[in-house]
């Protein structure tokens, strides 16, 4: 069993990466990728950069030569649900691409060739991170649903209204998680993603995700993960 965490912002890797006491560097697909042990598990580390297809890169990366059998992903994105608040806590049970648009062909947001619009998460995976994230953050509230992702930070009220309006029961909205859920679904690899709250994706989305990101996103990501492999 070899555990590849994999963060989008180096901050968030910094934490964890300072959490292993004996890692090597590997490069690969010009990513740095960190093989080492955390409370004596064999985890790889790795940062995904922005947006579906450096995270579908990585993803694959990590499963084709590095053998990971299970990615766990920990982030930040911009809250959409209208309980979901800067500063909660998001595990994700599902992911949908929602800039994926081959209609009238296919469906809106169908994956074409795959007949579904949306990836499941692993459960006992994802349930094990949801244990982690609710001990290691006992204050921040606890959400578990749908995650989307594109390639657009969403960063104004009426394109956050407009997704929400499109698929109401979306929690979160961020840059990679449905990307590394396809990649696992074609290889038969469990997948869990959390991501904390960093902005609502309004017009204020800019100046919160920056603040977010340099004082709480780290410490969250590392304490979370702690939890999930002590
Ligand atoms: N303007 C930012 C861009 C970072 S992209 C900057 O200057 O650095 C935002 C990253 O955080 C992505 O990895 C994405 O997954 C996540 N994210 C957080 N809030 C988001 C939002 N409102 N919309 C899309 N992605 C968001």
């Amino acid at each position: 069993m070899t555990l590849a965490l994999v963060a989008a912002m180096r901050e968030e890797l910094a934490a964890v990466l300072a959490l292993m006491p004996d890692e090597t560097r590997v490069q690969a697909a010009g990513r740095d990728v960190y093989r080492g042990h955390l409370h004596g598990q064999e985890v790889l580390v790795v940062l995904s950069r922005i947006g579906k297809v450096a995270a579908a890169t990585t993803a694959t990366a990590l499963i084709e030569r590095f053998g990971a059998s299970a990615i766990v992903f920990t982030g930040v994105a911009g809250g959409l649900g209208p309980g979901v608040r800067v500063g909660d806590v998001v595990v994700a049970t599902e992911f949908l691409q929602h800039d994926l648009d081959a209609s009238p062909i296919f469906p809106r947001h169908e994956v074409p060739l795959y007949g579904r619009a949306r990836f499941t998460t692993d459960p006992a995976l994802t349930g094990r991170l949801a244990r982690a994230a609710r001990e290691a953050l006992p204050e921040a509230a606890l959400h578990q649903g749908l995650i989307l992702s594109g390639d657009r930070f969403v960063s104004t009220t009426s394109e956050a209204k407009a997704l929400q309006r499109e698929l109401p029961e979306a929690l979160a909205v961020e840059m990679e998680g449905a990307a590394i859920a396809q990649v696992c679904h074609d290889y038969g690899v469990p997948y869990a993603a959390v991501r904390t709250i960093s902005d609502r994706a309004d017009d204020a989305a800019h100046g919160d995700f920056t603040r977010f990101v340099q004082d709480v996103a780290s410490r969250y990501s590392a304490a979370i993960v702690e939890h999930l492999l002590a």
